[in-house]
């Protein structure tokens, strides 16, 4: 057939290209639970909580008691590319936040109805900002924020249509901020649905947090991993073979407190199990790796769950060595006892 008669070059319209870029950050409403509990740990927040309706199609609010959002900075941080976290090219090969793009407030906001609510240490009112309207309007809330996402994909039927169930996407949501319980003990989280509790982590430590969120088999029937290797430590928990299961769903790494999925972890912490664990059977962990950040890339994916090591050789050795080390001690002690 005859190609299309050309078309003009022009700009989009900021709205579209907004649209466009929301695909590759939010996917369902478990994207946008990830999103907005980043926000809510980046502004200093000690407690976390999710509300859903419907899976979260219907509702996502989260709130916090972070630092808030000053009323004036309301409309910019709707923006695309307008953040606080970073405003330099070396500030971004440093970041220590979960954020830095200033993508997710914009790209939510054009594909659900969204309100912020928020007020800062020494405000004497909190503020309400409706991003579809752009009315503010003062409000009552303690210091902190709340980001209510109404409808997800209201305007966006193709994509509507690859919703789940609401229990699927329930699951994901609470996927979700287990996650980021996992990385951030110190913090307490709730989840509820449809007006129940779901889930509830209190403020714990790291051991007491694993053990709340993952199942006591992992604290009973697991190894303290704990490794150093010139720029790389990796600490956590693994769970001896016998925990092993037959989904890879209890596998947890973290980089510099960043949930990620990482082909070079998960191969590294698979070949630590190599001579202990037969066939498919996928074994339960938590690492945390923690590296100099310039030695690793976080900007690679709008997600943020993919990163580029600097040196994926050393990455790989320090997490095999500190699992192998981890399953092995157990086995040392035993064989000690049996000496004497
Ligand atoms: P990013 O997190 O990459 O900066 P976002 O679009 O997620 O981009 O948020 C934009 C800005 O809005 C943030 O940089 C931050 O200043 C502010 N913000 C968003 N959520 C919160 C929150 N829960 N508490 C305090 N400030 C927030
Ligand atoms: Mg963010």
């Amino acid at each position: 057939s005859p190609p299309a008669p050309r078309r003009p070059i022009r700009e989009l319209p900021d709205e579209l290209v907004s649209q466009i870029a929301a695909g590759e950050v939010v996917e369902r409403p478990a994207s946008v639970v990830r999103e907005l509990t980043d926000n809510a740990l980046d502004a200093g927040a000690t407690q976390v909580t999710v509300r859903l309706l419907a899976g979260g199609v219907r509702l996502i609010s989260v709130e916090d008691d972070g630092s808030g959002i000053p009323r004036e900075e309301l409309p910019i941080a709707l923006r695309r590319h307008a953040t606080s976290k970073i405003g330099s090219l070396q500030d971004l090969e440093s970041v220590g936040t979960m954020g830095f793009r200033g993508e997710a407030l914009a790209a939510i906001g054009s594909v659900a109805e969204l309100t912020l609510l928020s007020r800062c240490a020494g405000q004497a009112s909190a503020f309400a900002l409706d991003a579809r309207s752009g009315e503010l309007r003062p409000a009552a809330r303690a210091i902190g924020t709340s980001v209510e996402v109404k409808e997800l994909f209201f305007s966006t039927p193709a994509r509507r249509k690859f919703l789940k169930s609401d229990a699927t996407e329930l699951a994901h949501c609470i996927e979700a901020v287990r996650r980021h319980a996992l990385a951030r003990p110190d913090v307490g989280f709730a989840i509820w649905h449809e007006g129940r509790l779901v889930e509830q982590w209190r403020p714990a430590t790291r051991e007491q947090r694993l053990a709340d969120v993952l199942g006591d088999e992992l604290i009973d029937q697991g190894v303290a991993v704990e490794y150093s290797a010139g720029p790389i430590r990796v600490s956590g928990r693994a769970g001896i073979p016998d925990l092993a299961r037959a989904r890879a769903d209890h596998q947890f790494a973290y980089v510099n407190g960043r949930y990620v999925r990482d082909k070079v972890i998960t191969h590294a912490a698979r070949s630590a199990y190599e001579d202990v664990l037969h066939g498919q059977r996928q074994p339960v962990y938590a690492l945390y790796v923690e590296i100099d950040p310039a030695r690793v890339d976080v900007n690679v994916h709008p997600t943020k769950i993919e990163v580029r090591f600097r040196d994926s050789r050393e990455v790989h050795q320090a997490v095999r060595h500190a699992v192998e080390y981890a399953l092995a001690a157990p086995r040392a002690a035993l064989a000690l006892q049996q000496e004497q």
